[in-house]
């Protein structure tokens, strides 16, 4: 497959998975805002000291495993992240105010693309002082 630096057919699938294998998916076309995220439920769900999220519209991801992601609601009826209830893979989030699914990039197979590196890092209050932070190299209002 060629891909030039920063374009990414919209036509081009990926898959994913979470460890075990149980739950699989494939994501379509070019990630959205792919980002890191610092906040409280990223460091105490995702077992680090930050996350990393690109977003695909909900009819570009398609769950092709035998099971389907769990869903914990974070914040009721606004925000719920998906997960395996074997392994504990996370895998993506349902924001309410956000249109886009979450995808956990690294449940992605292939983290290479260059639409998944990310533009901003959300919640830089709450990221630990050892690690360089992401630049903000798209301006988002977010984070
Ligand atoms: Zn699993
Ligand atoms: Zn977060």
């Amino acid at each position: 497959m060629n891909r030039t630096a920063d374009t990414v057919a919209a036509t081009q699938e990926r898959s994913g998975g979470c460890l075990c294998g149980r739950i699989r998916f494939t994501v379509k076309g070019k990630a959205a805002y792919p980002h890191t995220c610092s906040c409280p439920h990223c460091q105490k769900l995702g077992g680090g000291p930050m996350m990393w999220w690109a977003g695909f519209a909900p009819k570009d991801v398609t769950w092709t495993g035998e099971s389907e992601p769990t869903w914990f609601e974070t914040f009721e009826g606004e925000a719920k992240r998906g997960f395996c209830p074997h392994c504990g893979s996370r895998l993506a989030a349902i924001d309410s105010d956000v249109p886009d699914l979450g995808i956990v990039v690294t449940a992605l197979d292939d983290t290479s693309g260059p639409d998944l590196v990310p533009v901003n890092q959300s919640f830089r209050d709450n990221a630990v002082h050892w690690l360089p932070q992401v630049p903000d190299t798209q301006n988002s209002p977010v984070g």
